[in-house]
């Protein structure tokens, strides 16, 4: 079986594909810095502790381990954080995603799964999105990976360099028979945030309820970390089978809103969720659902988990076992 590099393999959606890849019978490669990521969401055996700008140490590596392919999860990925602080973002998403190709170069790997983002579109013309409405990030998090999206793109053009590009919506759910699911330090995301609230009774605060959507809260398209997981593996077979670069969005076309997942929450945990509603977030657009078909038509995807009150059980059962462990 080929050998892959999984980079930010100890974060959320890394983790999750890292492990369905090694089900699926890949060698996987970790490569993560581990500021962000969780030493424990990772067998220590394919762990390799590394920042992404160690360009030679990265080629090196890529060599021995004999890799045949890339999926380069690493990157920050908070909008908020990102409109506080652009530079960081820059410098973390784009500079290291370079770095990471530089040394593919070296090495001679020239496939690479990317993880993009439904904020690359900004406020989309048309819901459901569809992949060919163009670039127009609101915020820097949306511009840092649209700038590697175009990177690719020229790669593609000139290097041989073949790529997809998958652009997620909102990941959540957990796996927690293997022990993993979401932890992002601090917590930004609505689904782990509305179940710390039912935990400890410390209200949340809602983003906003004067957008132009039905309850006037925003509406998002929750894709399970399990499916959107799956996605990789049918991206990066695709690649290994000498598909040519392409562009997916990954989410499960029907879209929910704030309030809806705050009465989803409290009908699969039983209880009250305290919250109190603030003003809007800097950088939210009012409605991001995706138009899947094309991941569903040419590459045979298919979301198995697209139920909120699946997603949100699978969240809740993870979210116990970190209380109680
Ligand atoms: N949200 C909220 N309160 C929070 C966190 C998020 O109301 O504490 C809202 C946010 O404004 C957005 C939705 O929940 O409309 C999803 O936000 P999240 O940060 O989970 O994902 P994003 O859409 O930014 O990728």
């Amino acid at each position: 079986m080929p050998t892959i590099l999984v980079t930010g393999g100890a974060g959320y959606i890394g983790s999750h594909t890292r492990y369905f890849l090694q089900q699926r019978g890949y060698r996987v490669v970790v490569l993560d810095s581990l500021e962000r990521g969780f030493r424990e969401a990772v067998p220590n055996e394919i762990l390799h502790v590394l920042d992404l700008r160690n360009t030679e140490t990265i080629a090196m590596l890529l060599k021995t381990e004999k890799v045949d392919a890339a999926i380069h999860f690493a990157g920050y990925i908070s909008v908020g954080e990102s409109t506080k602080d652009p530079e960081k973002y820059f410098v973390n998403n784009v500079s290291g995603s370079l770095s990471l190709f530089e040394a593919m170069l070296h090495a001679d790997v020239r496939k690479l799964v990317f993880s993009s983002t439904a904020a690359a579109y900004g406020v989309p013309d048309h819901v459901p999105i569809r992949e060919d409405q163009p670039f127009a990030p609101i915020n820097p998090y949306g511009e840092s990976k649209v700038m590697v999206e175009k990177i690719l793109g020229w790669m593609d053009k000139y290097q041989d360099f073949r790529s997809v590009r998958l652009r997620y919506f909102n990941a959540c759910g957990a796996e927690p028979e293997a022990g993993l699911g979401e932890r992002h330090d601090p917590e930004t995301h609505l689904i782990p945030l509305l179940l710390t609230a039912v935990q400890t009774g410390k209200p949340i605060t809602l983003f906003g309820d004067d957008y132009p959507t039905p309850d006037g809260t925003c509406i998002r398209d929750y894709i399970h970390v399990s499916d959107l997981a799956a996605a990789h593996i049918y991206a990066v077979e695709y690649l290994l089978n000498a598909g040519a670069s392409d562009v997916f969005n990954v989410g499960t076309g029907v879209g929910a809103s704030v309030k809806e997942v705050l009465e989803a929450v409290e009908r699969v945990t039983g209880k009250p969720v305290p919250f109190t509603m603030g003003p809007r977030r800097e950088g939210d657009p009012p409605s991001l659902v995706a138009d899947s078909t094309k991941l569903q038509t040419k590459l045979g995807w298919k979301p198995q988990r697209a139920e909120l009150d699946r997603i949100i059980s699978d969240a809740w059962q993870f979210a116990q076992s970190l209380k109680t462990s």
